[in-house]
């Protein structure tokens, strides 16, 4: 809770601190900032550079890219022709994104159901982007994360995420335990031999996918005890 609190958008100004050092090759300085960049679908940035490869605009630290779409962004607003902030080119996060949209409907009804009177929903739907520990050089992942809080702390927290070693990779994750790791269907079954894209047989294995993913964390949540806990009798769908 508290570090979703913590790393707000929008509030504080200037650097934020990134753990790690400056993710810039060749670059050993150890003090880092993340990037403040999030895109028109909320998939931020989070590349970690020092003082010397970000820059500040509009009282917001930025990666070098960054720092220049921000500054044609702004620019664009105070013409009164604003725009959306430009997509993030990265495989990883779009299959985040991705895959969050189809497991939404299904994993808001569970969260809900779970949570029950005496636990909260969190959702935040921010891709983020994090690496864990730079010096024992563990790669970066993009998660998007939904919770479930109680009054104190997490009792569940699911993770959907990708990892940059592996860009295909989509990994279900409850508190901090892998319950699914799978190549979706329509990224492994490419070829003239498998539905095309956009078929019924598309949908219906995107379909079972996204079935897939909810049944193993529907069991995760009745070894947790979380399925037995009734919510108050109402729409159950
Ligand atoms: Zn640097
Ligand atoms: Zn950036």
């Amino acid at each position: 809770m508290s570090e979703r609190a913590a790393r707000g958008h929008g509030g504080a100004t200037g650097w934020e601190p990134a753990l790690g050092g400056c993710d810039y090759p060749g670059c050993g300085e150890t003090e880092a900032f993340r990037c403040r960049y999030v895109d028109r679908r909320r998939v931020e940035c989070g590349r970690a550079g020092c003082r010397g490869h970000m820059r500040l605009v509009g009282g917001q630290g930025y990666c070098m890219r960054h720092a220049s779409i921000v500054e044609v962004l702004r620019l664009a607003a105070e013409r009164g022709t604003p725009l959306q902030p430009p997509d993030l080119d990265n495989r990883a996060a779009s299959l985040v994104l991705n895959v969050a949209r189809s497991l939404e409907p299904g994993l808001e009804v569970r969260l809900r159901r779970w949570a029950g009177m005496r636990h909260r929903v969190f959702d935040d739907p921010t891709v983020r982007y994090s690496r864990p520990d730079r010096g024992r050089r563990e790669l970066g992942r993009w998660e998007r994360i939904w919770a479930l809080a109680g009054h104190n702390g997490y009792v569940l927290r699911v993770l959907l995420r990708v990892e940059d070693p592996r860009p295909e990779t989509v990994v279900l994750a409850a508190d901090g335990i892998v319950l699914h790791q799978e190549i979706p269907p329509w990224i492994s079954h490419r070829g003239p031999q498998w539905p095309s894209p956009g078929s019924p047989e598309a949908a219906d294995e995107r379909r079972a996918f996204v079935d897939r993913l909810l049944a193993v964390l529907d069991a995760y949540a009745a070894r947790q005890g979380l399925a037995s806990e009734r919510a108050e009798p109402g729409p159950d769908r």
